[in-house]
């Protein structure tokens, strides 16, 4: 088959690939420990559940409009004001089919053939893709491990050139966990402003943060960069809901608007009863977000410790998300793989530890670790990995 152009530039997801090698292993009856998921490990809270269930009984299985329920769109701009002091209005909220399609529909309503969007590394595997599908181009900046993998004044300016248009700001960053102070986004914040760039912050990662971090939205920090952002956010992780599909953007009404009909003829709308599960999610008890929350903070504190004592890895510590993104690279040197991807294979072939490569993630001598797992799954798969690396070194 002849298949577009299109899609044959696109990368296969790294994530999914090791994921479906650990499930093969485990479907031949290894004791296989998966460290490899982006997404929490917990069912949805029961209110969740119960109102979406209700709604569905009392009939709300029809369409929507495109861009989303206006009473979901009202407790996303309370949701706003509550948490980040934002003021937004309907017309400027677009509900979508996940924050993952959110990204696409901006990356769609945004780029003509060869716009530049910097992206920061380590990134989100789907940033590079999403722009590239929508013709763009994905300038990436490598940052500096350690800066704590984060871009900087300098850095950003010379990423760009007079084809910028945008560029991508993830705090808390999947797959580095690391965050933004507000003087670094201010930072900038100010170089997006002199030079008339978009800002695309991606903020999913908003309510998993630990220690005395904070999350500051870049669009929080003035008007006019306010008007320059277009925050992307969601249930997925936060409320443990990433099956349910509900993400959003809020900015520009003009780009909202246009991503509006990109959906109507794409996806319709997202899915109603999940509609109404989120504005339960966003209207209700919010302790259930906390519990979890907490959960994660004490499986980082332990798993942390537990890392940074193997010999040969090194590590940040992160502030957010739910992942560990070490530095491998002499484990992997002293054992005489060609690569960290190579080591990362023999690991699960021969402990049966799933974790991610960081080449997918543009960070080659990183590996990705979820901890959105058990307690003892972790101990016991960072002691199969000192084991492992003992063993090969
Ligand atoms: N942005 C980042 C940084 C993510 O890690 C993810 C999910 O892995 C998403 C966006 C997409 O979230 P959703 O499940 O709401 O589409």
């Amino acid at each position: 088959m002849k298949l577009s152009k299109r899609v044959e530039t696109i990368t296969p997801s790294s994530t999914l690939a090791i994921t479906a090698k650990a499930k093969a292993l485990k479907a031949a009856g290894h004791d296989v420990i998966g460290l490899g998921a982006g997404e929490p490990d917990f069912n949805t809270p029961d209110y969740i559940i119960d109102a979406a269930t209700l709604s569905m009984k009392e009939g709300e299985t029809k369409y929507t409009p495109s861009g989303g329920l206006p009473t979901l769109k009202e407790a996303i701009i309370d949701k706003f004001k509550r948490d980040q002091n934002l003021t937004y209005i309907q017309e400027e909220i677009m509900v979508s089919s996940g924050a993952k399609h959110a990204l696409y529909t901006i990356f769609q309503a945004l780029l003509d053939e060869g716009d530049e969007v910097i992206v920061p590394a380590p990134f989100w595997v789907s940033y590079p893709e999403q722009i590239k599908l929508a013709g763009g181009t994905p300038v990436i900046l490598q940052t500096k491990e350690e800066n704590d993998f984060k871009m900087t004044k300098e850095t950003l300016t010379n990423a760009i050139t007079p084809k910028t248009k945008a560029m991508i700001v993830n705090s808390p960053s999947n797959p580095t966990g690391g965050m933004y102070t507000k003087e670094e986004l201010q930072a900038i914040g100010e170089v997006a402003a002199e030079r008339d760039i978009l800002i695309v912050s991606d903020e999913i990662y908003e309510k998993l943060i630990y220690g005395d971090a904070k999350h500051y939205s870049i669009a929080g920090l003035s008007e006019d960069l306010k008007a320059r952002t277009i925050i992307v956010n969601g249930v997925s992780k936060s409320y443990s809901m990433t099956g349910w599909r509900i993400g959003y953007a809020a900015g520009d009404k003009e780009l909202i608007r246009a991503m509006s009909n990109l959906a109507s003829h794409s996806t319709s709308n997202p899915t109603t009863p999940a509609q109404y599960g989120a504005i339960a999610a966003y209207n209700s008890d919010q302790a259930p977000v906390e519990e979890m929350r907490q959960a994660f903070e004490e499986r980082l504190d332990l798993a942390y410790e537990q890392l940074v004592g193997i010999p040969g890895v090194s590590c940040m510590k992160p502030q957010g998300a739910f992942y560990l993104f070490p530095n491998v690279k002499e484990a992997s040197d002293a054992g005489g793989f060609a690569s960290v991807d190579d080591w990362a294979a023999a690991l699960l072939e021969q402990e049966q530890v799933a974790i991610v490569p960081g080449a997918g993630f543009g960070a080659p001598d990183n590996v990705r670790l979820s901890y959105a797992t058990s307690l003892s799954f972790i101990t016991d798969a960072l002691e199969r990995i000192e084991h492992f690396i003992k063993r090969t070194t």
